[in-house]
């Protein structure tokens, strides 16, 4: 039944008193575009991606304002952050699994000729982007995985090479080190029985310690550590940061040309320290990125776990079509993540996604769960209609998301002391 703009409208406010989250955000969009109309008119061509790809943008839209292929011209701004062993969400120098290997997840959909490749948990190859892309240029599958993804990446021609850098590696050295009894086994957020940090018997300060001392114990060990293995003293406080509070990162591209043809790609390389085998949801076609010829594109970061039940791109995608603006598609898919966790916030604090929407037409939205990860950095997505630019997302939710695994939050003085 098709989902018109008065129901969703309908809906959305329902949701919201359901939701009893007083901390909504403002209705006001953030981001410079008009996003509520229909008609508007919009530019073509344009490119839309995660803040991490601002700077390779330039060369991506002078390809495709030349004449270059919308895919094409989206790989070439996620191969930038995969090249850069400085980036450490994707490709090269992306943070390892918990057995310190780079596991990397991608795919990409050509929406002109409608096809879609997708490879999961691959090693020793940096362009999985561009991997993804070869699997439906010389297979006749959509998805490989694991070894599959890795001999048939180095069979069509990419090389074999270390993707661990020298500081990921001691960066999971140190979470090796300080996490000898906490790992990633365990129940999740989605668990009848998992409990917030608050409650959970085993972080109630020991030795009636207060938490600030506790936490002070925790950053002076790791600092100690940090030292020990040679992690360099300007990188030592990200460092410390990414071993308690394990980062994700990735990137998603959107590009769309004159004529009206539009692709999307997705890579990363996931959640740090995962167990081996994970993938997020950014290799899933439809999770992580969906493009359809006639409608769209759209992808996301964020918690892919979350976003996989939600089949977020996908469900945005469909929105669209039905009539949704791109803001109004990508509230819609926020809102059925919130309502996996029956609005709970002790929960979904620690949850974040972003999505990056781009209509056929040239309308785009950037929308996230919450604000940013921390207060006065907002999330960002980066665009090129002729102008280069960052704009802030649209949130559901006023605040930052909280850092995962859940711990009782550090204390203002111990993160500026420590986290600078
Ligand atoms: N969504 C990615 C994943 O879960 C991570 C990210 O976007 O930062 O693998």
């Amino acid at each position: 039944m098709p989902f018109s703009r008065r129901d969703f409208v309908k809906t959305s406010v329902l949701g919201a008193v359901a939701a009893g989250v007083g901390t909504r955000a403002q209705a006001e969009p953030s981001t410079a575009q008009p996003h509520d109309s229909q008609s508007g008119s919009y530019k073509r061509p344009i490119i839309i991606c995660a803040h991490n790809g601002l700077n390779y943008l330039e060369d991506a839209f002078a390809f495709l304002k030349s004449g270059g292929d919308t895919l094409d011209a989206a790989l070439k701004v996620v191969k930038g952050p995969e090249d850069d062993p400085n980036d450490t969400s994707v490709g090269l120098g992306g943070i390892p699994n918990e057995e310190g290997v780079v596991e990397l997840d991608a795919c990409c959909m050509h929406g002109p000729t409608r096809r879609a490749g997708s490879v999961g948990g691959v090693r020793n190859i940096k362009n999985v982007s561009l991997v993804s892309k070869a699997v439906f240029e010389h297979t006749g599958h959509v998805m490989l995985v694991g070894e599959g993804a890795e001999r048939f990446a180095v069979a069509v021609g990419f090389p074999r090479e270390n993707l661990l850098t020298d500081h990921s590696r001691k960066v999971w050295l140190l979470w090796k080190e300080y996490h000898s009894n906490e790992d990633w086994w365990g129940p999740g957020l989605a668990d009848p029985h998992w409990q917030p940090p608050d409650t959970k018997p085993d972080v109630k300060p020991s030795d009636d310690k207060p938490q600030s001392q506790l936490w002070q114990e925790r950053y002076r060990r790791l600092e100690e550590h940090a030292t020990a293995l040679g992690i360099a003293p300007e990188l030592r406080s990200d460092a410390i940061h990414k071993v308690l509070f394990p980062p994700t990162g990735t990137i998603h591209c959107s590009a769309l040309n004159e004529k009206g043809e539009i692709s999307g790609c997705t890579t990363t390389s996931g959640l740090g320290f995962k167990l081996p085998g994970r993938c997020g949801d950014s290799p899933i076609i439809g999770a992580g990125c969906y493009t359809d010829q006639d409608v769209g594109s759209a992808g996301a970061t964020g918690s892919g776990e979350e976003n996989i039940k939600v089949e977020g791109a996908h469900t945005i995608v469909e929105n669209l079509r039905h009539g949704m603006s791109p803001q109004e598609a990508g509230m819609d898919a926020l809102k059925r993540i919130v309502r996996n966790y029956n609005n709970d916030m002790t929960k979904l604090r620690f949850v974040d996604m972003t999505y990056y929407i781009l209509r056929k037409d040239g309308a785009y939205a950037g929308v996230s769960l919450w604000e940013g990860y921390e207060p006065g950095k907002p999330h960002k997505i980066a665009v090129h209609d002729g102008t280069r630019r960052a704009e802030n997302t649209v949130p559901m939710f006023k605040g930052s998301s909280q850092d995962f695994p859940p711990e009782p939050k550090v204390p203002a003085e111990v993160k500026k002391e420590y986290l600078k």
